[in-house]
């Protein structure tokens, strides 16, 4: 199945193909239109997670045309991709909702149906973004449900762009880590001491249990030793999983109590 690409210079979305240029730059094909066109990407400029979602949703199966016996399916809340007309012989394509069916009798010319019906529509985005319109069928498609499997060369050139970001994540990690334990750089005083070894006294066995700790107790959530200042918060956990790494650490944390961290994995 063919793929559907959402051009960073229109915001609409464009029948395409992917190709990699060298190993780590992705370039997108429009199909229809010349080279110059393309739009190469660059797995170092995706610099988050959240750089990579984003970019991995500007991609999906093709959507298809509504045929008019296929009506019934455009009902409201549905999400649609429609034909805009920039110019006379420039259409293009964007999301929209549908709000309300204006139906009619369908009409039979030639043996063909033929749908007169009116279709409101809320626009997602693209220059009618937040207006409602009215549309004929014959310029809605349906949005086609993404698969679990990606294109195996978007999923190559998303893997690449999340081990870039995992290399860098584990240099910041690796940091505060090192610097925490040197003690020349850190001698804590004797209070800061008792307070440390009352601290780490209660080490859960797993992250996950440090967690759920975390959880239920939000005075700890603040973090035990955050009275020392001027040095970062640790929670030092023994027996971790196997293949648990830094990356998972930290997106864990994040999903179960919304704290941002850097985590350091050690044999
Ligand atoms: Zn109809």
């Amino acid at each position: 199945m063919g793929l559907e690409f959402r051009s960073q210079l229109d915001d609409a979305w464009y029948d395409a193909r992917i190709v990699m240029d060298g190993y780590d730059r992705l370039r997108v094909k429009f199909i229809g239109f010349p080279d110059d066109h393309d739009e190469v990407f660059d797995a170092n400029n995706l610099t988050s997670f959240k750089d990579i979602a984003e970019f991995r949703r500007r991609f999906r199966p093709v959507s298809v045309q509504v045929q008019d016996n296929e009506c019934p399916q455009v009902a409201k809340g549905t999400l649609v991709c429609v034909a805009h007309a920039i110019c006379p012989d420039d259409r293009r394509f964007y999301d929209a909702v549908v709000y309300k069916v204006l139906h009619e009798e369908h009409r039979f010319v030639k043996g063909e149906e033929e749908c007169p019906c009116s279709f409101v529509l809320f626009w997602r985005h693209g220059p009618k973004a937040g207006c409602l319109t009215v549309q004929a069928l014959e310029n809605i498609c349906r949005v086609q449900p993404r698969r679990n499997k990606m294109n195996p060369l978007l999923t190559s050139f998303l893997e690449t762009a999340r081990e870039k970001i995992e290399i860098t994540l584990s240099k910041i990690c690796a940091t505060p880590h090192e610097a925490a334990y040197d003690e020349k750089a850190y001698r804590p005083s004797v209070s800061q001491r008792l307070k440390q070894d009352t601290s780490t006294s209660r080490r859960p066995s797993s992250l996950i249990s440090s967690l759920k700790e975390m959880n239920g107790n939000p005075s700890q959530r603040a973090g035990h030793g955050s009275e020392i200042e001027g040095v970062p918060h640790m929670i030092i956990i023994d027996n971790l999983e196997r293949g648990l790494s830094p990356l998972k650490i930290v997106e864990f944390i994040y999903k179960k109590v919304s704290i941002s961290c850097e985590a350091f994995v050690s044999p």
